[in-house]
C-alpha cells in the first residue's frame, strides 16, 4: 500500500513554464549548437545576478572545475587542497590533471572547510617546499565556507581559490554572492540543483582574460587560423544553446526558489523542534544560506537511530532521503592521499557523515507532502524512544 504513495524526491527539477519559449526560439532560429544567443544571454544573466565580470557556460559543473584547474596551470605532480566533505566531482578534475589532492576537514559552524586544518596543511606544505597550486573550497548544501579566514590564509601564501559553488547559487557571504570571492567560481545546473538546465555548469571570474582562455580550451583549443590547427590540449565542454534556454528561464526565478527552500527549512525546524537530538545545519553569521537541501545530524553519544535506519524508514514510505556526503579521504579511490582533520581530537567530516541526513527539499514538494515527511520522522523517533525506554527499564 505504501508504495502507492507518490514519491517525494530529495530535490527534483522544478520548471517555471517559460523554458519552452526559449527552447522553441532555438528551434525556430535553428540555433541547435553549443553556441548561440541563449548561451550568450545565459552567461550575461549569470554575470549580472552574481556580480562578476565574465562567465563561461559549459556542459557541467565538473567541466567548469576542470577548466579552472587548467587555467591555474595545475599539472601532474602539483598539489591541490580540497574540502573533504563534498561530492566526488570536486575532486575528479584534480585527478584528470594527475595532480595530488590533499583533503581538508570541515568545522561545525558551517560544515565546510576548517581554517584551522587549512592552516596546518599550508604550514606543512611550506616546510616541504611544495605549496599547492590551488585551493578548492566547497560551499556545501548552500552554506558558505568561512571565506574571510580562508582568503586570509590563501592570500598569505599567494595561492588562488576556486569556489565550488555548485550547491550554493543564490547564497551570499557578507553581501557578496557565493562563488564570486575566489579567483574562480563554479556553478552546476545538474537536474537536482537549485536551478537546472538538465545538465550544465558555469565558470565565473572577474578576470576576463582567463575566461576568454577558458572559452578557447572548452571549444577544442582551436588556433586562430583559417583551417583547423591545434597547438594545445582542449575539450568539448561548451553548453548547448537549447539547454542555455532552459537556464535563462530557471535563473529568472532563483530568488523565489531560495525563498521556497528557506520556507521548507523553516517548516522542518518547527516540525522537528521537539526532537532534541536533531541539530539542523546552522546558518553562519553574516551569510544567506540558500537551503538547497535541509540537513541535520544526530547529536548524541548514544543515538536512538542511525541515519541509515531513518533513511530506510522513509524509503518504505516512498520518500527519498540521503546520508551526508561520504568524505573524500574515506573513498576507496582516494584513501592514499593526505588528510588534515579539524583538530587532533575532532574529525568533523567523519562525524557529519556518520550522523548526518539530507531531507527532501524540492521546491515543488507540497506542504502536505512535507507534513507527511515530518510525521513519519516523528513517529519513527517516538517508537525508538519507547523501545529504548523499555530496554533500559
Ligand atoms: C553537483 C556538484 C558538482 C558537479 O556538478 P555537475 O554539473 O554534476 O558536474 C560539483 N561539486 C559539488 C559540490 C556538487 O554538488
Amino acid at each position: 500500500m505504501e508504495s502507492n504513495k507518490k514519491r517525494i524526491y530529495l530535490s527534483s527539477p522544478h520548471m517555471t513554464g517559460n523554458e519552452q519559449k526559449y527552447i522553441d526560439l532555438s528551434f525556430k532560429t535553428n540555433w541547435i549548437a553549443p553556441l548561440g544567443p541563449n548561451v550568450d544571454r545565459f552567461e550575461e544573466d549569470i554575470c549580472q545576478y552574481v556580480g562578476v565580470n565574465d562567465a563561461l557556460a559549459v556542459s557541467s559543473g565538473t567541466a567548469a572545475l576542470h577548466l579552472a584547474l587548467r587555467l591555474l596551470d595545475v599539472k601532474a605532480g602539483d598539489k591541490v587542497f580540497c574540502s573533504t566533505l563534498t561530492f566526488i566531482a570536486s575532486v575528479n578534475p584534480i585527478l584528470y590533471q594527475q595532480a595530488e589532492p590533499v583533503f581538508i576537514d570541515s568545522e561545525f559552524d558551517t560544515w565546510n572547510m576548517s581554517p584551522d586544518a587549512l592552516k596546518r596543511a599550508f604550514m606543512d606544505a611550506e616546510k616541504e617546499g611544495n605549496l599547492p597550486k590551488a585551493v578548492i573550497v566547497v560551499h556545501l548544501y548552500g552554506q558558505n565556507a568561512k571565506m574571510d579566514e580562508i582568503v586570509e590564509i590563501c592570500n598569505f601564501y599567494q595561492v588562488p581559490i576556486i569556489e565550488d559553488a555548485a550547491e550554493s547559487l543564490g547564497s551570499t557571504y557578507k553581501g557578496r554572492k557565493s562563488g564570486t570571492i575566489g579567483k574562480f567560481g563554479v556553478f552546476s545546473f545538474n537536474g537536482n540543483k537549485i536551478i537546472t538546465t538538465s545538465g550544465g555548469g558555469m565558470l565565473v571570474s572577474d578576470d576576463k582574460t582567463a575566461i576568454a582562455r577558458g572559452r578557447f580550451l572548452a571549444a577544442q583549443a582551436r588556433d586562430n587560423k583559417p583551417y583547423y590547427q591545434h597547438s594545445e590540449l582542449g575539450y568539448n565542454y561548451r553548453m548547448s544553446n537549447i539547454l542555455a534556454g532552459i537556464g535563462i528561464a530557471q535563473l529568472s526565478v532563483i530568488e523565489e526558489r531560495v525563498k521556497q527552500k528557506q520556507a521548507i527549512y523553516q517548516r522542518y525546524i518547527r516540525g522537528l523542534s521537539d526532537i532534541k537530538e536533531i541539530v539542523l545545519m546552522p546558518e553562519y553569521k553574516g551569510t544567506r544560506h540558500n537551503r538547497w537541501l535541509t540537513t541535520f545530524y544526530i547529536d548524541s553519544e548514544q543515538p536512538l537511530f542511525t541515519p541509515f535506519e531513518l533513511i530506510q524508514e522513509l524509503e518504505r514510505e516512498n520518500i527519498e532521503a540521503r546520508q551526508v556526503w561520504k568524505p573524500m579521504h574515506l573513498q576507496p579511490l582516494l584513501n592514499e592521499y593526505r588528510f588534515y582533520s579539524h583538530s587532533e581530537h575532532l574529525n568533523v567530516a567523519e562525524t557529519l557523515f556518520e550522523r548526518g541526513i539530507c531531507l527532501p527539499s524540492g521546491t515543488n514538494m507540497t506542504e502536505d507532502e512535507q507534513s507527511r515527511v515530518i510525521q513519519i520522522i516523528q513517529s519513527f523517533v517516538s517508537r525508538r524512544r519507547e523501545q529504548h525506554f523499555i530496554a533500559n527499564f
